[in-house]
């Protein structure tokens, strides 16, 4: 959905934010099949904290998670100006001392630029955006375009189906009854303010026939 999206807006009109994920896209591929160097796995790191930092998360567990982040994103260091974008204007981060960087680096660097720029996309604070597939086979990053799409495939999606556990069977067993029961009393509900019974249709029916 959201690439559809990206894809019939024009260029010019896909702000920085946007520019940033699909970059982001690219570094996942990297993320899932690359080498695993400590370049890839610093950027791994980043990601995971983002990803922590949820509402339900204790006072003390985003302390850890602000402290860390803190200090990992103190190791990069951006030179920033403001340049013209469409009609107006962005903001520009540079990789300061680019020259002095190893080909590894610029990939980790234009990486973690990429994340802060998309920083408000990624959901922080709710369900992250950029996700580990929930299989604990996989385990492949991948983008959630839904906040409750937790397997990165069909067939990861049909793996973790095949093997909740009791718990979660019970817990989806319930949903699913309350959502019946919900269905069932909004039915009720507009029967009654239309003045509708079962009786009613009945009658009407046969008049018909
Ligand atoms: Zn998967």
């Amino acid at each position: 959905m959201f690439l559809c999206f990206m894809a019939i807006k024009r260029k010019n009109e896909i702000t920085p934010d946007e520019l940033a994920i699909e970059r982001i896209e690219e570094c996942i591929c990297t993320l899932n099949d690359g080498p695993k160097t400590p370049q890839l796995e610093r950027v791994e790191r980043v990601i995971t904290l983002l990803g922590k930092l949820t509402g339900d998360a204790s006072d003390r567990e985003k302390l850890r998670v602000f402290t860390e982040l803190l200090h990992v994103l103190g190791q990069y260091k951006w030179s920033s100006y403001i340049a013209p974008y469409g009609d107006g204007w962005t903001v520009v981060n540079n990789i300061a001392d680019h020259t002095h960087l190893t080909k590894a680096d610029l990939w980790e660097h234009e990486a973690v630029r990429d994340l802060l720029a998309a920083f408000p996309r990624l959901g922080v604070g709710e369900r992250p955006f950029i996700r580990r597939c929930e299989s604990p086979k996989c385990q492949r990053w991948f983008i959630a375009p839904r906040k409750d799409k937790g397997a990165c495939s069909d067939a990861c999606k049909q793996w973790l189906y095949d093997n909740r556990s009791p718990e979660q069977r019970a817990s989806k067993a319930l949903y699913m009854k309350n959502l019946r029961r919900g269905a069932k009393a909004l039915r009720e509900r507009q029967d009654e303010r239309t003045g509708f019974t079962k009786g009613k249709r009945r009658v009407v029916s046969r008049k018909y026939r």
